[in-house]
């Protein structure tokens, strides 16, 4: 076990929830704070804090860590009025672990860096069951010496834990991870009804993909979800569209063209169309079934 370190924890949602709790059985003392109270009091009943505002969460606080939906929520709880930057003690490490844009944890580390304040941007791979099993992966952007005094929080986090570059590489990295998890949804997708159309045994021709070059994390995890129509979420489609907006812009302003992934990207944006949003990301399938002529109810 690490030493004890005194952290403020800001999103306490599906991934922040249990990711705070698994920092508390590592020994830490974790302050949260979150929009909704029933979060809070489920971090206090698993052995952490309560705050009723972020100038309270992180008053004490030697780390910061947030994990909130997207870039407006991260420039508001982190720069914002009343945010992280305005109440940290100078010295103190902000470590975002939200998914967001390159040039938003960029800025952050700027203003930052201003008032003394350390950041990382460590965005996360593996979902709610990564998180609540800590085997999450986590790409991590900033100071090598930042990101060797955050290892050990990560360490109670997730198993694949790697340094990527400086601010903003971590995001960069998330990007390329949402760009190859939906592309690879949206071709298993299109496996599952090319297999049901063509009449063939699907679970039984799944389950002999999933051992040969056409396995992946993406078909064993998610290959029951297709094969019983379970769409509870698991990572929300709208939260997929954010991600392929973000590397889709961060693909372009490097020059680097993304043929199959803005395809894609347009069938996430599709299935939030037709009211998706809020399915798991597997929920592709029924896009694809929709092209397919199928009844989709
Ligand atoms: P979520 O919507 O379940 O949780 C977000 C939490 O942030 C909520 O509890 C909300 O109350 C809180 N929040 C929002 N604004 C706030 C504010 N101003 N002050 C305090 N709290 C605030 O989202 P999630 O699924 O936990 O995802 C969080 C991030 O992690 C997103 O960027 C997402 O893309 C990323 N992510 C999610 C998954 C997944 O499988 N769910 C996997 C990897 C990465």
């Amino acid at each position: 076990m690490s030493a004890s370190r005194k952290i403020a924890f800001i999103g306490l949602g599906i991934m922040g929830s249990p990711m705070a709790a698994n920092l508390v059985r590592a020994g830490h003392v974790v302050t949260g704070f979150n929009l909704g109270q029933a979060a809070i009091d489920k971090l206090v009943a698993d052995g952490g804090k309560g705050a009723d505002s972020i100038a309270a969460a992180v008053a004490d606080a030697e780390v910061v860590i947030t994990m909130v939906p997207a870039d407006p929520q991260v420039e508001q709880v982190i720069l914002g009025e009343g945010g992280v930057l305005e109440h940290a003690k100078p010295g103190t490490l902000v470590i975002d672990m939200s998914s967001i844009t390159p040039q938003t944890s960029i800025k952050v580390a700027a203003a930052a860096q201003e008032k003394g304040i350390r950041t990382l941007d460590a965005p996360v791979s593996g979902g709610e069951a990564g998180a609540v099993e800590a085997v999450l992966s986590i790409m991590v952007g900033g100071g090598e010496d930042d990101f060797a005094e955050a290892k050990p929080l990560f360490d109670a986090l997730g198993t694949t834990v790697i340094h990527v570059g400086p601010a903003g590489a971590g995001q960069t990295v998330k990007a390329a991870n949402q760009l190859i998890v939906a592309v690879n949804i949206q071709v298993v997708a299109e496996a599952v009804v090319f297999l049901e159309n063509a009449g063939v045994d699907l679970p039984a021709a799944l389950d002999v993909l999933a051992g040969g070059l056409a396995g992946s994390t993406v078909l064993n995890r998610k290959k029951a979800n297709m094969v019983d129509r379970q769409f509870a979420p698991g990572f929300r489609i709208d939260l997929h569209h954010k991600d392929m907006g973000i590397v889709t812009a961060a693909a372009r302003a490097v020059e680097a063209p993304l043929p199959v992934g803005s395809l894609v990207a347009q069938l996430v944006a599709s299935a939030r169309a037709n009211g998706d949003g809020s399915l798991d990301h597997s929920a592709l399938l029924r896009g694809v079934e929709r092209l397919a002529g199928r009844k989709v109810n």
